[in-house]
């Protein structure tokens, strides 16, 4: 008898119909001899629709965080009653659990709490007498009993936490994709699904737009060693198997390209080229809570240089506006210029580190095909460009067929 961790998104349990079909999915994995502990997600909108409410109830304030963490676990908690009944109605004994009375205990950090500790004693029990455990997602709880949320998509950290506080034997993450793809099969139909990849991998292609999981569960499951399969809940196709990396891994220059649209690049020119002038910058942006991506900074020749650096572009007029109280401060003719349509195309590999020339072999495609690059950044596992928006499309599809990612 094996314990296994399965999880379903917002989109597997997005109708009553999606969550009869994965009552049906669980029930079938328990009566193949195995233990099972389902966590669910809200449905799919419910957490925004939420949010939207809370925004309406608030007006000109600001919701205040803990009422919003007892608002959004809400969404989880309905999810939770009904698969559970759903599972009842087919003559199983399931029960639903909220992140709470799991024993999953957070900081009080409200709506990104991180999990401290899980005492997973009662779950075993439940499990033990046969149940099957139905379990909140992105909620726990503080010390002192208060109810927290862990982020957004955060009902996948709180699979991959579980499955490691009970030392599952599986923990599978099902979701509306097959896998992880060699880049977005909607851009590049050839693409093909990745049977095996590194977390390292995963968490590059995560952060340069391939958004399958929850960053920050990926980061989890490598500290903690949790295997896990990410998979379609829609067929029984198999899935992509996320592990610390092997060795036959390495033999594979590129695992993935990842395409991120709607991107601009914020410059601000005239900057004393001294110390203090980045940390100042991007102090002043970080403060708002903006994710800045790459950063460049040219060379200076008189003292005075340029730094730029991406954002999305919706966040462009955010980024402006926290620079603006110390552009004095940066030099005596500092300006700020945005501009958008662009977007960013990485490719990640962990043989990037035992097989040279991967750049160069990128920027010639790239320059074969007329297109043109803009910025450069590199990592020990991935290189990213940016490019005309407008170029993106083809560029992945050069990019794929110069690593040859379709082939086996
Ligand atoms: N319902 C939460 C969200 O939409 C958590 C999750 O789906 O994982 O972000
Ligand atoms: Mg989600």
């Amino acid at each position: 008898m094996s314990l296994i961790v399965q999880k379903y998104g917002g989109t597997s349990v997005g109708t009553p119909e999606r969550i009869l079909n994965v009552a049906r999915r669980i029930l079938e994995t328990q009566q193949a001899g195995n233990q099972v502990v389902a966590v669910v997600s809200a449905m799919s909108g419910v957490t925004n629709r939420l949010i939207e409410l809370a925004n309406e109830v608030t007006g000109e304030n600001e919701p205040t965080e803990r009422e919003m963490d007892v608002l959004l676990a809400t969404g989880e908690q309905t999810t939770i009653a009904l698969t559970a009944m759903a599972l009842n109605a087919m003559g199983s004994k399931a029960v639903s659990l909220t992140g709470a009375q799991a024993g999953i205990e957070t900081d009080g950090v409200h709506t990104k709490a991180r999990i401290s500790n899980i005492s997973p004693a009662g779950v075993h029990e439940l499990l033990d007498d046969g149940n099957i455990v139905i379990l909140a997602g992105f909620q726990g709880k503080t010390p002192d009993g208060k109810i927290t949320t862990l982020g957004r998509g955060g009902s996948d950290l709180t699979a991959i936490a579980m499955a490691a506080a009970i030392d599952a034997d599986l923990c599978q993450i099902f979701t509306d994709v097959d896998g992880v793809y060699t880049c977005d099969p909607r851009v590049v139909p050839e693409a093909r699904k990745i049977d095996e990849i590194s977390y390292d991998e995963m968490l590059e292609m995560a952060s340069s737009g391939t958004k399958v999981m929850q960053s920050r569960s990926v980061e989890f499951a490598k500290k903690f060693g949790v295997v896990f399969e990410v998979r379609s809940s829609l067929n029984n196709n198999p899935g992509t198997l996320v592990k610390e990396e092997t060795m036959s891994m390495e033999s594979v220059v590129i695992r993935g390209v990842s395409l991120e649209r709607a991107q601009a690049k914020v410059t601000i020119s005239g900057v004393k080229d001294k110390p203090g002038t980045a940390g100042k910058i991007f102090g002043a942006v970080s403060d708002t809570n903006l994710l800045v991506d790459m950063i460049v900074q040219n060379v200076s020749q008189t003292g005075i240089t340029d730094i730029s650096f991406t954002v999305h572009k919706d966040d462009v007029a955010k980024a402006e506006k926290a620079l603006e109280p110390i552009l004095s401060d940066l030099g005596d003719d500092t300006q700020v210029e945005a501009e958008d349509g662009i977007a960013k195309l990485s490719v990640v590999g962990i043989g990037m580190r035992s097989h040279s020339g991967v750049a160069a072999e990128m920027f010639k495609a790239l320059s074969e095909a007329g297109i043109n690059i803009e910025m450069i950044s590199t990592s020990e596992i991935k290189i990213t460009v940016t490019v005309a928006e407008e170029d993106i499309d083809r560029a992945a599809q050069v990019m794929h067929d110069a690593f040859g990612l379709a082939e086996e």
